[in-house]
This record gives structure tokens, C-alpha cells and sequence, in this order.
């Protein structure tokens, strides 16, 4: 087995170029498919990332003073360079994040979508401008950038939840300090080569690589003035409480315990087949996933079981260099430990093994986290399996009696991202839609993440902050409003007023 002191040292990317490391510290990076180390990622102090702070201000300034054509040449460039690029960053995300090929172009796809949005700042920039408010005074209201803003970013999107977190950040004007997973950072290194190559001043973005040293520095140093964070519940609660109470605008995304509610009058071979790929999809790895069946009444359960266990057993997991699979491995040994333990648990608390993935058989690469789908049938709101978000191929089955139940469990989950109904009846669409208390809902819809010039975010512990990533929402949450009573007078002001004008 390959250690970290055979392997690749990998840098950051600071002040326009690759810089080394100085900690001594170093993470290592796996290939989920193998087990096997593939680089060391170095960790940086709170002073390396103090230093990157400093060259992002200084390229701050002279980016905010660039012209919004001169911007958006730049982001159009990088936006052409990641689509050109693309299938040499599909391999780096296969390789470090484990995923299929097809999905690691899925998400470079919606990454480019937010791209695409960031290209219409100029529109979305526009303020208010209002004649004669008063006194011949004209009253007009601006956008400007915040400054130095940082994103911090899981693993399971190596590129596109980074790119959707900071492509508007940008091109509103702002400098940007990305702290990627240590888990894949040659995705956000990648990154990095195209914004420089599309001409963005140095210093306006970084990757500084690192673990919560790094994170602490950016939620303390009074020169950060927005974090955007995506990751788990607790960390993002965490950097919501310390970056506000540092001061900061931020905006921390957490987990999902999505449910998909299954009416008695849905067509269940179509919901069934929608459930598949949205819920065991990238090894369930995603804050939308759907992890909890909800067929409503004990027929509509029993026949949407039993049409699932025949579509789930058919599927294949495996490493990303067999096209065939639907599923690869987990991102590291422990992730895989806890969807274990998880399972375990459940079965100790009384859900029923359906299908059982524990110990898939993968021909080549036995090595790698791989686990099989699981589906578990009778699991109760009491179980931790129900109450957690389980980030792993083991997915549950809540029967319940009736669409009230339904809707009634899925407000008390702590987590609020995502929920979706299948269903034939407009009536039962209508009462969903509006009592279900989640972020971003779905009728017949598997996984109801929406366009990027829509919001993205979820409700309850699934977000902290007010901010949003992708939609217009991105572009209040990277600016500050400046509001401007402007006059001109033709004559002098004749005396003082020390009260407010009267009509
Ligand atoms: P994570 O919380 O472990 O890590 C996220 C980031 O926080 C990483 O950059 C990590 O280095 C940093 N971090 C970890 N521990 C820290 C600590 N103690 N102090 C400071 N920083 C710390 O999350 P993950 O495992 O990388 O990603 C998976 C999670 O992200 C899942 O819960 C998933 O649902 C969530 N997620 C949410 C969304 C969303 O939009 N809501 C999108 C993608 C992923």
C-alpha cells in the first residue's frame, strides 16, 4: 500500500499561483475506487491563510475597479474554459470523489449554470433610480462588492457546489478565498489554473487547502466580510455562530433528510424507478438525496416494496473505470463505518432488512469503500436511522397512514432541504405544497434541486443565514446596497431646516 511520503505533495493556490505549503502538515487524499493514498494535501496555518487574506484585498481593489464588461469578459472566459476543459475534470472527480464518469459530468453541468447566472450581474446588478423624490432631489441605490468573502466547501461536490459558491461572488466584484475538502482538492486546484488562465487579477481567487485551522481564521479575521459554507448540520451551525458573532454575512448550507411521499393514486412503477437513481445515486452522497420512502396507507407500501426490491437488487455498484455501474464507493473508510454502524443499529431497533449491502461484491478493486444498496422496510420516526442524515446506499421505508401523517413527519424532521410527492391528484399536490415546511419541494419530480436562476437552500437546520447559492438571491447576499439622494441646485439654499420636509 502506497504511503503519504510516496505520494504527490500537492500546494494552494494563492496570489495568482501554486504556493507550498509551509506547515509541514499534510492530509491524505484517497482514491475511494482503490483504498489507495493518492496525494498529500498541505494544511495551512491560520498565518498562511492571514498572508492570503492580505494578497486578497490588494487584488480586490483593483478587480471591483474593473469594468462590468471587463468582468464579465473574464467570467465568460472562465465559464469557456471549464466547458472546454471538462472531461480532464471529470477524470479528477472520478479519481478523488469516487463518483460514475456520467455523474462527474452532471455536476460539472450544473456548475457551469451557475456560471452561466453569474454572466447576468450586469442585469441582476442594476439598482433603483427615482426623479424628483423631493426638492428636485434624485434618488438612485447601488450594489457594491463586500471585499474579501470566503467558501468553504465539502467533498461531495468537488466542483460544483465551489463553483456555484463563488463564480456570482466574483463577478459582483469581489475577491474570493475557497477552502475545499481536504478530501478532493485537486478539483478546486483545477479550478483555480482556469480563473487564472481567463485573466483574473492575482489574488482575487485562492485555495487555501486545510482543515479547521484554516476555517477558523476565515471566521475570525476581520478582514473576511461574507462566508458562504456548505457541509455538515453541525460545522455549518457552527460557522454561523462563530462567523456571526465575528461579524460576518454568512450563509452556512447543511445536511437533508429528504422524503419522497408515495400516494396511493401515484403511478409506483414510475415512482419507484424515480426513486432508484435519486436515492442511491452517487452512493446517496448528496444534500438532496432521497433517503426515506413514504408510501401512504399499507397497500400503496406493500406494492411500492415490492416493486423496488426487484428494481434496487438489479443495481450495480463498483469503480468509476467500469461504465456499467450506477454507484461507486463511499468517500473514505469511516464514511463507510457509519452507514454500517447506522444499518446495524436500525436492524438492533426493529427495521426490517429488505435488501442487505453491507458486503457487496466488487470483482476488481475490493479495497475501495464500496457498500451496496441497502433498503430497510418498518423503520419508525423514533430510530436514529430515521433522524439522522445517513451520507451513504442505505435507504429506508416509513409507511404511514395518511398524507397528513406524511406531511405532519416531515415538519418535525430537524432537517428541512428537500421533499418530493408522487402523486396523480391535483388536490393532494396542492395541500403538499403548501403545508410541507422544506426549502425545495417537488411533485413528481425525484430530486427537486432547482435551476441555478432560481434559490437553492433549505429551511430549518438544513441552512443558517438568509443567503442563498445559485438564483438572484447569491447577488444580494455578495453585495452591500448603497442608497444615493442626489440634488443639484440651481440656487443656494436660503436657511437651515432642522426637521424633516413636511408635504
Ligand atoms: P463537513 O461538514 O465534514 O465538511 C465541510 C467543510 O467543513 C470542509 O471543508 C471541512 O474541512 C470543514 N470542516 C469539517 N470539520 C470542521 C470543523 N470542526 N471546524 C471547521 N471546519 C470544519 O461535510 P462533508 O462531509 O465534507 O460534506 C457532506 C455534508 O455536506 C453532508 O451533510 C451534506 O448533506 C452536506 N451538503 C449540503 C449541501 C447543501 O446545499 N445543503 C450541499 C452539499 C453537501
Amino acid at each position: 500500500m502506497t504511503t503519504i511520503q510516496e505520494v504527490q505533495k500537492l500546494s494552494h493556490f494563492i496570489g495568482g499561483k501554486k504556493v507550498e505549503g509551509t506547515s509541514g502538515r499534510f492530509g491524505e487524499v484517497f482514491n475511494p475506487s482503490t483504498g489507495e493514498v493518492i496525494a498529500g494535501v498541505p494544511l495551512a496555518t491560520a498565518e498562511e491563510t492571514k498572508q492570503a487574506i492580505e494578497l486578497a484585498k490588494k487584488g480586490q481593489v483593483e478587480w471591483q475597479a474593473k469594468s462590468l464588461a471587463k468582468k464579465m469578459e473574464v467570467v465568460l472566459n472562465f465559464r469557456n474554459l471549464l466547458y472546454s476543459r471538462q472531461d480532464e475534470l471529470v477524470d479528477i472527480v472520478c479519481l478523488e470523489s469516487g463518483k460514475t464518469k456520467a455523474d462527474a459530468l452532471g455536476e460539472i453541468t450544473r456548475g457551469l449554470e451557475s456560471v452561466d447566472l453569474a454572466l447576468s450581474a450586469p442585469h441582476l446588478l442594476k439598482g433603483e433610480y427615482s426623479v424628483n423624490v423631493g426638492g428636485n432631489i434624485n434618488a438612485f441605490s447601488t450594489k457594491s462588492p463586500l471585499g474579501v468573502v470566503a467558501a468553504i466547501a465539502p467533498f461531495n461536490f468537488p466542483v460544483m457546489v465551489p463553483v456555484a459558491m463563488t463564480s456570482m461572488a466574483v463577478a459582483v466584484g469581489n475577491s474570493v478565498i475557497l477552502k475545499p475538502s481536504e478530501k478532493v482538492p485537486h478539483s478546486a486546484l483545477f479550478i483555480s489554473e482556469l480563473w487564472a488562465e481567463a485573466g483574473l487579477p492575482e489574488g482575487v481567487w485562492s485555495v487555501v487547502n486545510g482543515d479547521k485551522e484554516v476555517v477558523d481564521e476565515l471566521l475570525k479575521n476581520e478582514d473576511v466580510s461574507a462566508i458562504s459554507f456548505v457541509g455538515s448540520t453541525r460545522i455549518a451551525e457552527y460557522v454561523y455562530q462563530t462567523g456571526t458573532q465575528h461579524g460576518k454575512r454568512v450563509a452556512a448550507f447543511g445536511g437533508g433528510k429528504n422524503h419522497m411521499i408515495i400516494m396511493p393514486d401515484a403511478d409506483l412503477e414510475q415512482a419507484a424507478t424515480a426513486f432508484l437513481g435519486a436515492a442511491y445515486g452517487a452512493a446517496s452522497q448528496r444534500c438532496m438525496a432521497i433517503s426515506t420512502a413514504m408510501p401512504v396507507g399499507e397497500e400503496t407500501a406493500e406494492k411500492f416494496v415490492s416493486i423496488l426490491n426487484e428494481k434496487v437488487r438489479a443495481l450495480k455498484v463498483g469503480p468509476y473505470t467500469d461504465e456499467q455501474v450506477d454507484f461507486g464507493p463511499v468517500i473514505s473508510k469511516e464514511a463507510k463505518q457509519n452507514v454500517l454502524s447506522e444499518i446495524n443499529n436500525s436492524i438492533e431497533e426493529g427495521a426490517s432488512l429488505v435488501i442487505d449491502g453491507r458486503n457487496p461484491e466488487i470483482c476488481e478493486s475490493s479495497e475501495g469503500y464500496y457498500l451496496g444498496p441497502t433498503l430497510l422496510d418498518n423503520v419508525t420516526p423514533d430510530m436514529k436511522i430515521y433522524k439522522e442524515e445517513v451520507f451513504g446506499p442505505a435507504r429506508i421505508v416509513v409507511r404511514v397512514p395518511s398524507l397528513e401523517d406524511a406531511i405532519d413527519l416531515v415538519n418535525k424532521h430537524e432537517l428541512g432541504n428537500g421533499v418530493t410527492i408522487y402523486t396523480n391528484s391535483g388536490a393532494a399536490s396542492r395541500k403538499f405544497t403548501s403545508e410541507i415546511e422544506v426549502g425545495m419541494v417537488g411533485v413528481n419530480v425525484p430530486i427537486p434541486i432547482p435551476v441555478g436562476y432560481y434559490n437553492f437552500g433549505g429551511w430549518k437546520s438544513s441552512k443558517f443565514g438568509e443567503g442563498h447559492m445559485f438564483g438572484p438571491d447569491t447577488v444580494r447576499f455578495f453585495t452591500k446596497n448603497k442608497t444615493i439622494s442626489e440634488r443639484w441646485p440651481e440656487d443656494q439654499l436660503e436657511q437651515a431646516s432642522f426637521s424633516f420636509p413636511s408635504n
